[in-house]
């Protein structure tokens, strides 16, 4: 299982792998503040961001936001970029590589380490590679480290920072089940050795040891990731209307009857069976990272009352500031309840479906 550069990156900080400062962006208007000058880097599950474009610099919030548009726009490899890394940017003053992985051939870790870092390690000369084959029940000792650092070009000071990383790494690689950690590049920026990308692939079958790891192996979103941590079913898709439903049966009818009326999904979000305002509230957090152009909200009340629902909308509403339009279907407990609160609160709501959709479709069409 493959983790996102930003996730490798937390593992990095547990273990004390110096990382960047940074933060996760959804879209432009997630970043508020920048600090000096950033790197805004595509989040996706393949390497070469940088020569793809994927990987640009910014000095202002506008700037980023200009950058981090541009970025969440691409595909990169097949891969859609949907979410963005907002770093401070290093001053590079060198790039090393350096990672952990495991050689089936010796049935051990083996440690590959080389001062020709940021490119791609395939494209490196073989003798230009230092390799070290670990043994399992000695583990990564200080010699190790030092006798790579001479290797590498590291005395002093820069030879006691790459051991710490590299005993560090090899604690994450052993206690993390990983069949690779990768840092490319390892930068030398101002004195510190730091790791500016990561590449972690932990083995699927060790996942129920780390409960801590978020099940990727569908390789889902950072944002699908957020919102299933959350309690959610959540799947991103590539329209402009945000959908909120019950029951997986419904959501999904709910995506067909949007496509028949030639309206595009921008996702699949199913509340479950729960009778809760602040579960219903939170969802439309998700639904506003997407940055949906309008929202669909189809209940079937059992369960669910309609009454919650439509105060678990309007607190929404209220908190998250939504302007979007918002159109709602309501039927079954407490339906009437439910939409006349909403009515009052200024909100389209409908007890079937169609009337919902179409009023939807009349809204679309009358904001082209
Ligand atoms: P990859 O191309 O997908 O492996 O993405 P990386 O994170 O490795 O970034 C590609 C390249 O962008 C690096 O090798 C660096 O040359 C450059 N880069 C990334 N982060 C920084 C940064 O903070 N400062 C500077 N100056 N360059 C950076
Ligand atoms: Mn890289």
């Amino acid at each position: 299982m493959n983790l996102y550069e930003y996730q490798g990156k937390e593992l990095f900080r547990k273990y004390g792998v110096p990382t960047p400062q940074g933060f996760v962006a959804y879209k432009p208007e997630d970043i508020v503040n920048v600090e000096g000058e950033v790197v805004v880097k595509a989040q996706v599950l393949t390497g070469g961001r940088g020569k793809s474009g994927g990987v640009k610099f910014a000095s202002s919030v506008e700037e980023a936001r200009q950058k981090a548009r541009e970025i969440l726009a691409m595909e990169i490899k097949g891969h859609k970029v949907h979410a963005v890394l907002v770093e401070e940017k290093l001053k590079i003053e060198k790039e090393y590589y350096l990672s952990i992985l495991i050689d089936r051939s010796t049935r051990a870790p083996l440690i590959m380490a080389s001062p020709e870092g940021g490119v791609e390690i395939e494209s490196v000369p073989d003798e230009k590679i230092y390799k070290y084959s670990v043994n399992p029940e000695i583990g990564v000792q200080p010699f190790v480290g030092r006798i790579l650092s001479k290797k590498m070009g590291f005395s002093g000071d820069l030879a006691k920072q790459f051991t710490k990383i590299l005993i560090n790494l090899y604690r994450l690689f052993r206690e993390y089940d990983a069949e690779l950690v990768e840092i490319n590049p390892l930068v030398l920026s101002e004195g510190k050795l730091i790791a500016a990308d990561s590449k972690v692939v932990i083995d699927t079958d060790s996942l129920y040891r780390h409960p801590d790891l978020e099940e990727n192996a569908e390789e889902k979103t950072p944002l699908e990731l957020e919102a299933n941590k959350a309690g959610y079913a959540f799947v991103e898709l590539d329209g402009n209307i945000g959908v909120i439903a019950n029951g997986a049966g419904l959501t999904m009818a709910t995506l067909d009857t949007l496509l028949l009326y030639g309206l595009k999904p921008r996702n699949f979000l199913d509340l479950g069976g729960t009778d809760s305002v602040d579960i219903t509230k939170n969802a439309f957090r998700y639904v506003l990272k997407a940055n949906p152009q309008a929202i669909l909200v189809n209940i079937f009340g059992g369960v669910t009352k309609c009454d919650t629902v439509a105060q678990g909308i309007i607190a929404a509403k209220d908190e998250f500031k939504i302007d979007l339009p918002i159109v709602v279907r309501l039927s079954g407990v407490h339906e009437e309840e439910g939409r006349k609160m909403l009515a009052d609160a200024g909100i389209h709501a409908f007890a079937d479906m169609r009337h919902a959709i179409e009023k939807l479709k009349s809204i679309m069409e009358g904001s082209q």
